[in-house]
């Protein structure tokens, strides 16, 4: 038996990670032991809770405004004391998180082998995404298996010196927790049933899905964005879905623009953060997306939903490349005219309404089990 222990913190990773762990609970040979870190506690728990996934060791190590050195200082200390409990045979990391830049160099301290899930994305400017860039680029020179997710990605490390060998394109593990939750929200709709009230005054109405947490958008492109939002409510025929981010960078930005949440603004509906069925039915439901958040602009296409891409740069641009997703930065009127055009020039949408997985084909948890295990063998 091999320990494989799966390490993890915030929401996307654990929605990109379920699908990787049931795929190696299932694996002959493999004991997998799943450990939290809890860097943001809520989103996270709500996926644990949608994946019916009870982790094994939980860290709790969220603090109220923590800074990113005291985090990062607390994961290498933490993080390091289970290891030298778990004694694992190989250490699971998933994107850019602090989580996983700490627990890949916590398993280097102890020459423990790391396999990278979504390795080898770049948008090759450190301050954007910050301090996600970077902390990707820590893990590569130290993980053993990186799994790609695209041939662009694969390049990528490829151009840093990183074995080929040890390079795998498995599509992103995404896809795999998207359709997964698609096919539990169809079997049972009551798990995604609390959008009905929410969608039901909107009928006749344009849709766009709103959602924003960089941390490079805090400040002027928050509040350029909020001002967006409002333009594109004034139109009249249109609603925005907007579930807030709970970082305190965001929610009162959007009170002091948009004003207050109840009786203000009825075209701009702002809820608490949805849980992933919810918010899977919210993307199949709307017209198109605005976002800078990385997951969504791979999921977006998968359901032929058009991304407009708040951010300047994207460690993304299969999207891009591909014509369902567009960067239009934060400036408040390329914002506006961008989401106009989409709405009113059906040429500008159809052009970019097309359902297709440049992210991956949704089996890629069972790719990267297979080579884990391949790798325990050897
Ligand atoms: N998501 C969610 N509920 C929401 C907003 C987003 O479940 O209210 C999911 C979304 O489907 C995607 C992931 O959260 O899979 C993206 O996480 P986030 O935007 O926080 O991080 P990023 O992907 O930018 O690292």
């Amino acid at each position: 038996m091999s320990t494989i222990l799966v390490i993890f913190g915030t929401r996307p990773e654990a929605i990109k990670l379920f699908p990787v762990i049931r795929a190696l609970g299932s694996t002959p040979g493999l004991r997998v032991r799943t450990c939290v870190t809890a860097q943001h506690r809520g989103l996270l728990d709500q996926v644990l809770s949608i994946a019916d996934l009870t982790p094994d060791i939980d860290l709790d190590l969220m603090e109220p405004g923590q800074t990113l050195d005291r985090l990062t200082a607390r994961l290498l200390t933490g993080l390091g004391e289970v290891m030298d409990r778990e004694r694992p045979d190989w250490v699971v990391v998933q994107g850019d998180t602090a989580t996983a830049m700490a627990g890949a160099l916590a398993a280097y301290y102890r020459q423990v082998p790391v396999a990278h899930v979504e390795a080898g994305l770049r948008s090759g400017d450190i301050y954007h995404p910050w301090p996600e860039e970077v902390n990707r680029r820590i893990v590569a020179p130290i993980a053993a298996l990186h799994f790609a997710p695209t041939g662009t990605a694969a390049a990528a490390l490829k151009r840093e010196n990183i074995a080929p060998d040890t390079i795998h394109v498995t599509g992103n593990t995404v896809v795999d927790a998207l359709q997964w939750t698609r096919a539990r929200v169809a079997a049972d709709p009551d798990l995604a049933g609390g959008l009905d009230d929410v969608l039901a005054p909107l009928t006749g109405k344009r849709l766009v899905l709103v959602t924003t947490h960089r941390r490079e958008n805090f400040g002027d492109g928050m509040a350029a964005i909020a001002r967006a939002l409002v333009r594109i409510a004034d139109r009249g025929d249109t609603a925005l879905l907007f579930p807030v981010h709970p970082n305190p960078q965001v929610g009162p930005v959007m009170d002091a623009i948009i004003g207050a949440k109840e009786g203000g603004r009825p075209e701009i509906i702002r809820t608490a953060p949805l849980d992933y069925p919810h918010f899977v039915r919210a993307l199949a439901a709307c017209d198109l997306v605005l976002s800078d958040s990385g997951g969504v602009q791979e999921e977006a296409p998968a359901l032929g939903k058009p991304v407009l891409v708040m951010r300047e740069t994207t460690e993304r641009p299969e999207g891009v490349a591909a014509g369902t997703a567009r960067l239009v930065g934060t400036d408040e009127d390329r914002i506006v005219h961008e989401v106009f055009n989409l709405l009113d020039d059906s040429g500008a949408y159809a052009a970019m309404a097309r359902a297709h997985n440049p992210f991956g084909d949704g089996h890629a948890a069972a790719r990267i089990a297979e080579l884990i295990a391949d790798a325990c063998r050897h």
